[in-house]
């Protein structure tokens, strides 16, 4: 599809985003996937091309670049050419904004130019062992010590958490309030501060996923990020970009597995002919470039409302939900397609599709992306009938 929103000096970062991933990033994707992580140094040399945190101030070493349309080409140019366990995005754009926007100005200079660097990794860690969709159910303890509070607790499944030099942790601050929840960075090397095991997963092999420990770790009252006891909405804040980040990403996924998928169908051959020629192949292959094709048009108005400021939980939750589940279904067909071949690891298609799995439980879940669609058209179970009423007029207006 002709994309509409980009002009030529995104097309221009474009081609060098591609080169980067081309060159410094794919040829390490295998020996990342059996290692189970990432080269810190893959950060360092994105941060060399100035990749890392662009929208930060000049101040600190950024680009001051506001346009997010940069970061969606990043975005899709690592689903195409580098890798799906680089999770770049998570430390720029997911993570960095918390001390970008959050943080003090003594904060700022202290971790923002080696973030943008690479020489700091960041992760965020909010899961728990018993707590994921419920984000009031954190039971990691931040008790006040006078000049530090006393960190007790553990999280899991934290991307990036074996790289991670700074880890935004979500700690309870309030015991009375289910929302009474703090943000504090911990820094590698505080002491009583563990990493556990990498976890091994069903796909993304490279993606350092892991379990955080915080055994009394002392964090100077200097770490803590925004306000205390605001933790819970500083949170909730920054969810509908983390949700178009992802969006971006699935999206561009399921296109390349789109294009990987047309090479394969159209020089493989069964009774005689091209698998491309079967009438079922070129109507699923319709069916899926109509469905990206429409995904894209929304993705891209998310965008730009996003530019302006305008974009709504709500939308950013349409998009996830819409864009995982295509994603889910993109990668079924197309290993379907390639049939034996599809089920091999060495093909890349097989690992997409095991990639793709964890795109609607992760950054919420379909079901919770339901629920916060669902809300939004009226249907509010904690609600009234008369407000339930109410909400359908309203949204019908
Ligand atoms: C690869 C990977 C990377 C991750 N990275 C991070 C990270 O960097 N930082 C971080 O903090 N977390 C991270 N997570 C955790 C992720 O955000 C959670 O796994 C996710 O939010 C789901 O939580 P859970 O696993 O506890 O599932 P649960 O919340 O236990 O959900 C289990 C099932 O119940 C459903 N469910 C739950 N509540 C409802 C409801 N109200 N209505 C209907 N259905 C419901 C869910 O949709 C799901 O199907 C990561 C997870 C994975 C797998």
């Amino acid at each position: 599809m002709k994309r509409r929103i980009f002009d030529e000096e995104h097309e221009m970062f474009r081609d060098s985003v591609r080169s980067f991933m081309q060159n410094e990033i794919r040829p390490h994707s295998e020996r990342w996937e059996r290692e189970g992580i990432v080269d810190r140094e893959a950060f360092l040399k994105a941060g060399e091309m100035g990749f890392l945190l662009m929208w930060a101030d000049e101040k600190y070493g950024g680009a001051g670049v506001e346009d997010f349309r940069y970061e969606q080409v990043l975005i899709e140019e690592n689903a195409w050419h580098g890798d799906a366990g680089f999770f770049i995005t998570l430390h720029s754009r997911l993570v960095g904004p918390y001390i970008g926007e959050l943080g003090t100005e003594e904060q700022k200079q202290r971790w923002l130019p080696k973030c943008i660097t690479g020489e700091y990794i960041l992760a965020v860690a909010m899961s728990e062992p018993g707590a994921g969709s419920d984000v009031a159910g954190i039971r990691t303890r931040a008790e006040d010590r006078g000049d530090h509070y006393l960190l007790n607790g553990s999280k899991t499944y934290i991307s990036n958490g074996i790289n991670a030099d700074l880890v935004v942790v979500a700690a309870r601050t309030d015991p009375e309030n289910p929302y009474g929840l703090s943000l504090l960075v911990v820094e590698r090397g505080m002491e009583g501060f563990e990493r556990g095991r990498n976890l091994d997963k069903m796909g993304l092999k490279s993606q350092d996923t892991a379990e955080l420990f915080f055994n009394n770790v002392k964090v100077p009252k200097e770490n803590l990020l925004g306000e205390f006891n605001r933790g819970f909405y500083h949170l909730m804040h920054f969810l509908a970009e983390e949700r178009l980040l992802g969006s971006i990403g699935y999206l561009a996924a399921s296109d390349a597995a789109f294009s990987l998928t047309m090479d394969y169908v159209t020089e493989r051959k069964a009774f005689g002919k091209r698998i491309a020629d079967f009438q079922n192949t070129r109507f699923k292959m319709a069916d899926m470039r109509t469905e990206i094709d429409v995904g894209q048009a929304f993705i891209d108005q998310c965008v730009i409302e996003h530019n302006l400021g305008t974009l709504t939980p709500e939308n950013a939750a349409k998009a996830k939900l819409y864009t995982s589940e295509l994603e889910c279904r993109v990668m079924d067909e197309c290993v379907q397609l390639h049939g034996g071949a599809g089920y091999m690891t060495e093909y890349p298609i097989c690992r997409m599709f095991l990639n793709a799995r964890v795109s609607r439980i992760y950054a919420g879940s379909s079901e919770i992306m339901r629920e916060i669609i669902a809300r939004s058209v009226g249907l509010d179970p904690r609600r009234k009938d008369s407000d339930k009423r109410a909400g359908r007029r309203a949204s019908a207006a």
